[in-house]
């Protein structure tokens, strides 16, 4: 089966909202190539490697969280850039890209996502940004000790986490911004969760953490954002009879 790229924009558009959220870059379609979908590909950040493992497994759509298009970035077409626009052209291949609107998401989510895995119970709304908020707390279903958490997040996501166990021994709620949040450590404690779960750290963290008694890991920037862009592309492939298939261009950070 297939699918025309225009009404699975659309339609992605609306269940991830996009109009309703704020962001740094273009969500959706940032390269718009071949108008029929039959096979989509998805990963985390559109690098190269992962431009190329789509052509070569012949995708019409590269579904990614990470886009090629950002607010902070020169518009100037240049060095890796280029090249990323050249292998995309050339082979006609979309790009699509969501990103705060793929964190904030309740069910298909970078966070609902986590929360799932780790046998959370979806919480309140986390993580606020610019008048909304892109992802939710998590509670334990029974009492658990941050020693045995640390492990589940250790199996959740794999790698290496940096664990700062400062808080309290048992958990009772968690706060998750998946990607790079560290800051987001205040809001956690303000909220009262017992620990923290982000993708990367920063140095003020050790100190707050310390100081504030709240655990914190940083599980990977990566490895957080690796769920939503898959629960996406296999809830896309089922409604829409495609192909999809998820490819890990593995990122230690
Ligand atoms: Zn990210």
């Amino acid at each position: 089966m297939s699918i025309s790229l225009e009404v699975l924009d659309k339609y992605l558009n609306a269940e991830l909202g996009v109009a309703k959220i704020a962001d740094y870059c273009p969500n959706g379609i940032q390269l718009s190539g071949r108008k029929t979908v039959k096979r989509v590909m998805s990963g985390v950040s559109a690098s190269q490697a992962l431009i190329k493992a789509a052509i070569t497994w012949k995708a019409d759509l590269l579904l990614v969280h990470h886009g090629i298009l950002w607010d902070r970035d020169s518009r100037v077409v240049t060095g890796s850039y280029k090249k990323r626009l050249q292998l995309l052209l050339e082979d006609d291949l979309t790009l699509m890209a969501f990103h705060l609107p793929l964190d904030a998401h309740p069910v298909f989510g970078n966070n609902a996502q986590i929360i799932n895995r780790l046998d959370l119970v979806q919480g309140e709304p986390f993580g606020r940004y610019k008048g909304g908020s892109i992802s939710f707390c998590g509670m334990p279903k029974e009492a658990i000790s941050m020693v045995d958490f640390a492990k589940r997040v250790k199996k959740c996501f794999g790698g290496s986490p940096l664990i700062l166990d400062f808080g309290p021994k048992k958990i009772k709620k968690v706060a998750i911004c998946s990607g790079g949040a560290p800051e987001m450590i205040r809001e956690a404690k303000e909220c009262g969760a017992d620990l923290f779960i982000t993708g990367e750290a920063s140095e003020f963290v050790y100190h707050y953490a310390r100081e504030e008694g709240i655990n914190f890991i940083a599980a990977g920037h990566h490895r957080t954002e690796m769920f939503g862009v898959q629960a996406l592309g296999e809830h896309i492939s089922e409604k829409f009879t495609i192909t999809h298939k998820f490819h890990n261009i593995p990122n230690p950070i």
